[in-house]
């Protein structure tokens, strides 16, 4: 049978202490122990069920944990203070200093910089591929790849990245498939189609309020526990925890996600198609013209759309600029970065949310100067906006 996230989460019954409708709120960074041998115990990882401190577990997190889990068909998961602790956690549990990530070359800007600026420091090296290339990310892997890195619908681009196929690449490789499927929760479960390692910018959709940062590592049980090893754990000892009480707020809007995701991508293909016909130059998933359609319907949970994300290119940034404030000036959405929001931001991407990649490298992925990236909006009348 077809795995329906909305559906797995539906199904997920969690109540508060007293009863309430919503798990109760536990602000508390510790937690007594009747016993000292079960503090000992649970130091040890022996305990089930004791909470020991609020950076490794905190039952707030843990229901959102748990709610996420089920909407990836993962064992587990762990939720942190940003996406990019997500993201970064993941790849350092992942990677010993000497090992080689085999990366797509068009992802968010953060994640870019990190694997390209920061992980030589502990001597890991990152080859950069396309994602869609399949001859070209396995002709990279080499004796020391641990990873193959990701991203579900890519970050400006929206390359639709064929997950099982690179699945099938990283398990005949012996190493890990890690996707962050930010831009498309719930129309993507990279799980379900053989990612190892699933993770989220909560910031961004899930969270859809534009009010928190925050960011899930979805995955195996085994993984999810050595991230929060109190000896080598890298969150453990990293420590990019997420405060409860956004937890919990989180928790309370994931529950409308799938609503919303219908409701973004309805309005963007209603944008993708009006911009087409006025003869812009549109990439949405959703048009047969994209280079990704098939694939993504391939992948896709059909009846959650194509997804809130559309890219246009005005070939110049100058003419990029002039139609965002025109834009902003006409109430079509606001000028900003992020994603995910119940209005349309929209941003010229070169220079803003991938400006740590290289010029040359822009060039290269096909990023023109002028690119908008729109993430279209919850509006009830799209048509009227
Ligand atoms: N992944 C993607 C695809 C993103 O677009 C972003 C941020 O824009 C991130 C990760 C980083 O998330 P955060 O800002 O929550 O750290």
């Amino acid at each position: 049978m077809k795995f329906d996230p909305a559906k797995a989460i539906q199904q997920l019954e969690q109540f508060g202490e007293f009863g309430g409708v919503n798990p109760s709120i536990t602000d508390s960074a510790t937690f007594t122990f009747l016993g000292a041998d079960t503090m000992e115990h649970t130091f040890e990882g022996e305990t089930q069920g004791c909470f020991l401190y609020s950076r490794h577990w905190n039952p707030s997190n843990k229901y959102l944990s748990e709610a996420l889990a089920t909407m990836e068909g993962t064992e587990s998961a762990w939720v942190t203070a940003s996406g990019m602790a997500a993201i970064t956690n993941a790849i350092l549990q992942l990677c010993n200093a000497g090992d080689h990530v085999v990366s797509s070359v068009t992802t968010y800007g953060g994640t870019f910089a990190f694997l390209k600026n920061y992980l030589p420091k502990f001597n890991i090296s990152v080859t950069f591929v396309d994602p869609t290339n399949l001859k070209q990310v396995e002709e990279a892997i080499q004796p020391n790849t641990k990873v193959i890195y990701t991203e579900s619908m890519t970050n400006p681009l929206l390359q639709i990245s064929d997950i099982p196929a690179l699945a099938d690449i990283a398990n005949k490789h012996g190493i890990k498939l890690m996707v962050d499927n930010t831009f498309s929760p719930m129309i993507i479960s990279p799980h379900k189609l053989g990612a190892h390692i699933v993770v989220y910018s909560m910031t961004k959709f899930i969270n859809g309020k534009n009010d928190a940062v925050a960011g899930a590592i979805c995955a195996c049980n085994d993984f999810i526990n050595s991230l929060i090893d109190v000896n080598n754990g890298t969150s453990m000892l990293l420590g990019p925890v997420l405060d409860p009480l956004r937890s919990s707020n989180i928790l309370k809007n994931l529950n409308t996600l799938h609503i919303r995701m219908k409701q973004h991508s309805y309005n963007a293909m209603y944008l993708a198609n009006k911009f087409t016909e006025i003869g812009l130059k549109v990439s949405y998933p959703g048009l047969p013209t994209h280079r990704g359609h098939d694939v993504l319907n391939r992948i896709m949970n059909k009846e959650f759309g194509y997804g809130g994300m559309i890219a246009i290119d005005m070939i110049t940034a100058e003419k990029a600029n002039i139609l965002m404030e025109k834009m902003q000036d006409k109430g079509v959405g606001y000028l900003a970065v992020s994603l995910g929001y119940f209005k349309t931001l929209f941003s010229n991407s070169g220079h803003s949310t991938s400006s740590e990649v290289p010029k040359d490298v822009q060039e290269e992925m096909g990023l023109s100067d002028g690119l908008i990236r729109f993430s279209v909006g919850l509006d009830n009348d799209i048509e009227d906006t």
